[in-house]
């Protein structure tokens, strides 16, 4: 269906960093499909789990045990601020799974139901996550939505306070950083400030952790950076490297609401993907990958920074934080021009809200890939202006 407007290129093999198309064109792939595959393509480790677990098995569903889900939740809870976790297979899942706790909690607590988001965000594309998101056109023609949902300018807590004021609350849901919107990184405080309004109010406070976490901004988690706790945390996308996978964290005293039978999936959490997710949580450890990329991403931002000065009259801002970095363009005919120009150029990139290069390098990626992705986007810039 016509859900897409696709590049009309055809990937057909990776390895780390790299991607050829079916015409043998290589290519810096730095969409990582969307920070997913933050080890790169085709990362030994992943291979080899891969591998051997689809010589053992590949799924069993919920009715049984399954150890590597055990595990892989052992490693989530020791390394974040959460006791207890639920697996699912995509990021909407893992916002509807975050809303329905949410709601049980909200339940026993107050009985309120209402939830804030936030101008601009981007929760997913099932009903609950839809009606959480920010974004008016991604709703268009899908009225009415899930009741419940009021919205506060992203970046200001101000905003927030005076919704829980005029309405019952029970939870806040927000990205650390908004990625689809833009790579929009809040004012210092903000996730402060917020937590605390939540804790002077009885809120739950969900971050959607779902493009940002798994050691995008250089912490393994979003929320790291910020001297804060969540109560509810939705991931996915990087968390199977590839194979679908997704999962909410919360603390114990929140996660209890969920009893048998009152949530549940089919898919979610098996073999295959937890097996997966294990490898890709020990390798970021194990490579030192947060070093990596907090340093390549320093790098980058400088580049960027003087790109940004050499370009005055056509960059409008150049932002990141670790290794989601944004351009933004003054013109959106420019930004799609150069966007191009990249493409044929051999380098991969997102082109979000129509003006904004979204920049999502694998977490291992070299210095040499980061110099060779300036130099591509210094070269298309020029031969844009060039051709008038
Ligand atoms: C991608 C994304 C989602 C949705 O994830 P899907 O796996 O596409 O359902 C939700 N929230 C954020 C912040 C995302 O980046």
């Amino acid at each position: 269906m016509g859900t897409y407007n696709r590049i009309p290129i055809a990937l057909e093999k990776g390895k780390g960093s790299w991607v050829w198309d079916k015409d043998g064109k290589k290519y810096l792939d730095y969409t990582t499909g969307i920070a997913v595959t933050n080890l790169g393509h085709s990362h030994e480790k992943i291979l080899q789990t891969i591998n051997e677990q689809i010589q053992n098995i590949i799924h069993t569903s919920n009715l049984f045990n399954i150890e590597s889900q055990a595990k892989l939740a052992k490693i989530l809870v020791e390394n974040s601020f959460a006791d207890k976790t639920f697996f699912c297979n995509s990021g909407t899942e893992a916002v509807e799974a975050a809303i329905k706790l949410a709601r049980k909690w909200g339940k026993q607590n107050g009985n309120n139901y209402k939830i804030i988001s936030t101008l601009g965000a981007f929760h997913g594309r099932t009903f609950g996550s839809l009606s959480a998101t920010g974004t008016r056109k991604y709703q268009e023609g899908y009225a009415p939505l899930l009741d419940g949902f009021i919205f506060a300018e992203y970046g200001n807590p101000d905003a927030i306070k005076e919704l829980m004021l005029e309405e019952p609350i029970c939870a806040v849901i927000l990205e650390p950083i908004q990625g689809e919107n833009g790579v929009i990184i809040p004012p210092d405080g903000y996730l402060k400030k917020v937590r605390e309004l939540c804790n002077e109010n009885n809120i739950l406070l969900i971050l959607d952790e779902i493009q940002i976490g798994l050691g995008r901004t250089g912490k393994l988690f979003g929320y790291q950076n910020y001297d804060i706790e969540p109560d509810i945390m939705a991931i996915a996308k990087a968390l199977g490297n590839g194979i679908p996978c997704g999962a909410i964290l919360a603390k114990e005293e929140v996660a209890q609401h969920f009893t048998p039978g009152s949530h549940g999936t089919t898919f979610g959490g098996n073999p295959l993907a937890m097996s997966s997710a294990c490898t890709v949580i020990e390798t970021i450890v194990e490579e030192d990958l947060l070093t990596n990329c907090n340093s390549m991403g320093n790098h980058f931002l400088e580049l960027l920074d003087t790109l940004k000065n050499e370009y005055k009259e056509y960059i409008k801002e150049v932002r990141g934080k670790g290794l989601i970095l944004g351009i933004e363009f003054f013109n959106k005919e420019f930004a799609k021009k150069v966007f191009q120009v990249c493409i044929d150029k051999g380098l991969l990139l997102i082109l979000t809200i129509e003006n904004v290069f979204r920049i999502l390098p694998p977490l291992n990626t070299s210095i040499d890939e980061v110099n060779y992705a300036i130099k591509v986007i210094n070269e298309s810039i020029k031969e844009v202006i060039q051709d008038g």
